[in-house]
C-alpha cells in the first residue's frame, strides 16, 4: 500500500519524488516543512484537548465567555509546542515569539471554530458536562487513519469532523496546508489527495457529505468536489508512484523554475553524473 501524501509529492514533480524515495536523497528541511509540522502539532493538541474542555462545561454560557476559555487554552498549547520545538525554529532562524505571533491568528480561527460549534450545540440541546462531549455533534478528530487493500492506499487525515448519524458515519475531511495558496480553488496535487481520502472513508463505509483544503495561512477551507475524473486521476496517480517505486526509469526535470529554484534537491537534481552514480547503485 502506498501512502496518499505521496500521490500529492508525486503530483508537484515526480522526480524529486524519485530521488527521495528511490534514491534516498536526504531533504534538508525548509522554513515551510518546518513551520507545517509545528502547526500540525498545535492541531493535534487542540483536537485531543477537547474532550477535557468540552466536560468541564457545566452550566449555559455566552459564546464570548466560551470563546474567552478556548482562546487561553489554545495559546498554551500554542506556547507548549513551540517551547518543544524551539531548536527546530533556531535551525530556521524563527524566534519563538516571532512564531507565536505568526501561527496565532490561525489558531484563533480554530477557537472561534470550536467554541462557536459548542455553543450552538449547547443552545439547542441545554445539555453539559459529560452528557454534552458524548452527544456533541460534529465531533472534531485528528490524524484520522485510514486504508483499504482493495485501493492500495493508505492514509492519515489531518481533521475529520464526525456528524452523529444512527445509520451511516457522516464525515467531513480536511487537509491543513501551509505554504503558497492558490488563487482560487486547491492546487492540483492537494485536489488528488484530498480526493484519494474520500475514496478511502468511502470504502470504510463513511458517508463523505464534503471534503476541503484548508490553507492555514489565509484560514480558509476550500472544498474539493469529488466525480468519476477525480477518481480516475487518484487511481492513475497511484499507478504512477507504484511504477516510480519500481525504480527502472528517472522522471525528467520538471522544467518549472519556480519550483526548481526552491528546491531543496536541486544541485543533486542536476549533477548528471552524481545521479548516474546513484543508479547505479541501485541495481
Ligand atoms: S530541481 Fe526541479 S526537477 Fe529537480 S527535483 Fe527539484 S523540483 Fe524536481
Amino acid at each position: 500500500m502506498i501512502s496518499v501524501s505521496l500521490l500529492s509529492s508525486y503530483d508537484y514533480c515526480p522526480r524529486k519524488l524519485f530521488l527521495e524515495q528511490v534514491l534516498k536523497l536526504i531533504v534538508i528541511p525548509r522554513e515551510s516543512v518546518v513551520k507545517g509540522s509545528i502547526r500540525h502539532e498545535v492541531q493535534d493538541r487542540i483536537s485531543k484537548a477537547e474532550e477535557s474542555i468540552v466536560k468541564s462545561i457545566k452550566s449555559e454560557q455566552s459564546y464570548k465567555e466560551l470563546l474567552e476559555k478556548y482562546k487561553k487554552l489554545h495559546s498554551d498549547l500554542l506556547n507548549q509546542s513551540i517551547i518543544k520545538n524551539k531548536s527546530k525554529l533556531g535551525e530556521i532562524k524563527v524566534s519563538l515569539a516571532e512564531f507565536f505571533k505568526e501561527s496565532w491568528p490561525t489558531v484563533l480561527e480554530e477557537s472561534k471554530d470550536r467554541a462557536l460549534n459548542v455553543h450552538k450545540f449547547i443552545q439547542s440541546n441545554k445539555v453539559f458536562g459529560d452528557e454534552l462531549w458524548r452527544s456533541l455533534s460534529p465531533k472534531i478528530e485528528t490524524e484520522y487513519y485510514v486504508a483499504s487493500e482493495e485501493l492500495q492506499l493508505k492514509g492519515v487525515i489531518d481533521r475529520l469532523e464526525v456528524y452523529d448519524n444512527k445509520f451511516v458515519r457522516e464525515v467531513v475531511p480536511y487537509e491543513l496546508k501551509t505554504g503558497s495558496v492558490p488563487r482560487e480553488g486547491v492546487w492540483p496535487g492537494h485536489k488528488v489527495q484530498v480526493g484519494a481520502y474520500v475514496m478511502l472513508l468511502e470504502k470504510n463505509k463513511m458517508f463523505v457529505r464534503e471534503a476541503f483544503v484548508k490553507y492555514l495561512d489565509i484560514s480558509e477551507a476550500r472544498p474539493v468536489m469529488m466525480n468519476p475524473f477525480l477518481e480516475k486521476k487518484v487511481l492513475e496517480a497511484r499507478d504512477a508512484v507504484l511504477k516510480l517505486f519500481q525504480g527502472k526509469e528517472i522522471p525528467c526535470i520538471c522544467e518549472n523554475s519556480k519550483k526548481c529554484s526552491s528546491c531543496s534537491l536541486k544541485e543533486q537534481c542536476w549533477n548528471e553524473k552524481f545521479i548516474k552514480e546513484r543508479l547505479s547503485l541501485l541495481s
